[in-house]
């Protein structure tokens, strides 16, 4: 059984991460390259490494999870990197979401070292990484996943194992195709909706029950509302994320015409100066366009179903239910 893990990659993610796994009695070796996001986990006794190839030395198993591939580049094959202090026998795991072609790259240069590989991104963003509520993807060799599921567990609500390296990095790229279009969809929703004098608090209600709801349209949007853009999912990730979809779709000829829509804005809300915000300031970029700002009345004023809200459902009560009255 596993008993020591070094944790790699202290921000948002693995920042949660960590803490879950010092929570579940693990053995902990921490490294970030500000090495002040180390002092927390100091404090609660894990040991912090100097290098990452210090860090890899003596741990069962390296996780890490790092902003994009060139962080990976640097952490696991430069100089001092992972690869330089980890040896035969330990298992490494990459979280961050990446090429699925830099997935492979590293399970082969693990392999020369007789490391085994996985590659394990999440779903799931700042709150439910400190929840241990993650939704966490694996592949790699099964007899390792099955080894490492129970850590695993330890941090995310479900582990699903996808076979062969790489696809699960291929996952995340779908998955985050689909958050993508879901935030540009949002903004360009609230967007319309301010330009058409609705009452945004409402347009949130109908957006919380009808039956295109999501909880990532519901937490973005109700967080729109009160202009709240503090970063859980950086924006510049998002971009970052686009551009990986588009690599990764392009090669394989898939066609992504609507991403290449949302990739745009969020070009233009990073260049407007918005990067460290939250993936939804993305609506600051139509904001801009329209000539809007999207804002919600403030929460407390908001009644638990509001006066438009009721009209429209006694409306619906008074209704005859024949075609006619549609
Ligand atoms: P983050 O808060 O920006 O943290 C990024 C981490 O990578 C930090 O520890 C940072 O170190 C490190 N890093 C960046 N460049 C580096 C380099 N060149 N060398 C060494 N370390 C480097 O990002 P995050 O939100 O935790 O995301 C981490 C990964 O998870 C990303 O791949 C992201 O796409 C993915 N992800 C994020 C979310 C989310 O909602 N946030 C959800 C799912 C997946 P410093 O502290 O020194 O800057």
């Amino acid at each position: 059984m596993i008993k020591t893990i070094s944790y790699l990659g202290l921000g948002t993610m693995g920042s949660g991460m960590a803490s879950n796994l010092l929570k579940a009695g693990y053995k902990l070796t921490v490294w970030n390259r500000n090495a002040e996001k180390c002092e927390p986990f100091a404090r609660k006794g894990a040991r912090v490494a100097d290098t990452p190839a210090d860090a890899s030395r003596d741990a069962e198993l390296v996780i890490y999870s790092l902003s994009n591939d060139q962080a990976v580049e640097e952490v696991v094959f430069g100089a001092k990197g992972i690869l330089s202090g980890i040896n035969e026998g330990q298992i490494a795991i990459d979280m961050s979401t990446v090429l699925p072609a830099t997935s492979l790259r590293e399970q082969k240069a693990y392999a020369k070292h007789g490391v085994d590989f996985l590659d394990a991104p999440v779903f799931g963003s700042k709150q439910e990484s400190a929840d241990a509520k993650l939704w966490i993807m694996a592949a790699g060799n099964k007899a390792i996943f099955e080894k490492v599921k129970p850590i695993l567990e330890h941090l995310g609500q479900t582990v699903y194992y996808f076979g062969k390296n790489g696809n699960a990095a291929a996952m995340k790229l779908v998955g985050n195709l689909i958050v993508a279009l879901e935030m540009e969809a949002l903004a360009e929703g609230l967007v319309l909706a301010q330009k058409a004098g609705l009452d945004l608090n409402t347009v949130m209600e109908v957006v919380k029950v009808a039956d295109f709801r999501s909880p990532l349209l519901v937490s973005n949007g109700q967080n729109i509302l009160k202009r709240d853009f503090s970063a859980s999912f950086a924006l510049k990730l998002m971009l970052k994320d686009a551009g990986l979809i588009k690599k990764f779709a392009e090669n394989l000829q898939s066609p992504i015409p609507a991403l290449r829509v949302a990739e745009k804005n969020l070009e233009s809300a990073v260049a407007l100066g918005f990067g460290k915000e939250n993936a939804s300031a993305l609506i600051k970029a139509l904001e801009k366009e329209a000539g809007v700002e999207v804002k919600g009345a403030p929460l407390a004023k908001i009644p638990a179903v509001s006066p438009a809200f009721a009209e429209l459902r006694r409306g619906r009560e008074r209704r005859p239910t024949t075609a006619g009255h549609l």
